[in-house]
């Protein structure tokens, strides 16, 4: 099983220009890479295939639940794969907190993902106030079973933990906490799913999270931006 290495540009870069360099700077340097590479853009640079085409899969960060009609402004499983898209995030934290996702939602999109032949990178974790409350397995336990809840086929799913806490703060989680959880995520998903850590991760803390805590590979924010600094991260997971 290859790791997965992948990278979330969230609402970045703001033009086409600046998409292209860090495309660039991404294919000049993934030759060799033996992890399995997935750049999330914005919907808009997915469409540049000219600009991303190059030793790495391309992914979307949202995808609707529907696969087209009257619902404006919304963006199909099935455009994402026809336009090259081989993965999807869903259930980012991002998208629980600012656009209200339910577990509900995430099923839904994930099913639809499913069903239009995407992968999905599956985002799960606690926030700092059910960390401290001691709730972190609950939270994992619940988000994991609602949010695949009647998927009957996970083999193209991996699940990313991310605890909310480590994302953009710099406060990455410790290798001895996220061992714990990724080994309480193992126990709700295949033998063989891949089960990735997300949060704050940068070159100098990236190679610990494969080699010591277990995970299967890393899901990338700020970081990924810097393509120097991102193809740093995938060499890390060697
Ligand atoms: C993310 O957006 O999924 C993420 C982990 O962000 P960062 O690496 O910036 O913490």
């Amino acid at each position: 099983m290859k790791n997965l290495i992948a990278g979330n540009w969230k609402l970045n870069p703001t033009n086409q220009k600046e998409a292209k360099e860090i495309f660039d700077e991404i294919k000049a340097g993934i030759k060799n890479a033996t992890a399995e590479v997935v750049v999330c853009p914005p919907f808009v640079y997915l469409a540049l295939r000219s600009f991303s085409e190059g030793g790495f899969a391309l992914g979307a960060q949202n995808l609707f639940w529907e696969e087209k009609g009257a619902f404006t402004g919304e963006i199909s499983g099935a455009m994402l794969k026809d336009i090259g898209a081989e993965y999807v995030i869903i259930g980012h934290s991002e998208r629980r907190k600012y656009f209200s996702e339910t577990d509900e939602i995430i099923n839904q999109k994930i099913k639809k993902a499913l069903d239009a032949g995407l992968k999905i990178i599956f985002c799960v974790g606690e926030t700092e106030e059910e960390k401290t409350g001691g709730k972190r397995e609950e939270v994992l336990q619940r988000q994991i079973q609602e949010g695949l809840k009647d998927v009957l086929d996970i083999d193209n799913i991996n699940v990313a933990y991310e605890p909310v806490w480590a994302i953009g703060t710099g406060n990455n989680c410790s290798v001895e906490e996220t061992k714990e959880s990724i080994e309480f995520i193992r126990k709700f998903v295949k033998k063989d799913t891949r089960v990735l850590y997300g949060g704050s991760v940068k070159s100098e803390n990236s190679g610990v999270y494969i080699k010591e805590a277990g995970s299967n590979g890393l899901l990338v924010g700020g970081a990924s931006l810097d393509g120097k600094e991102f193809i740093k991260i995938i060499q890390s997971a060697e």
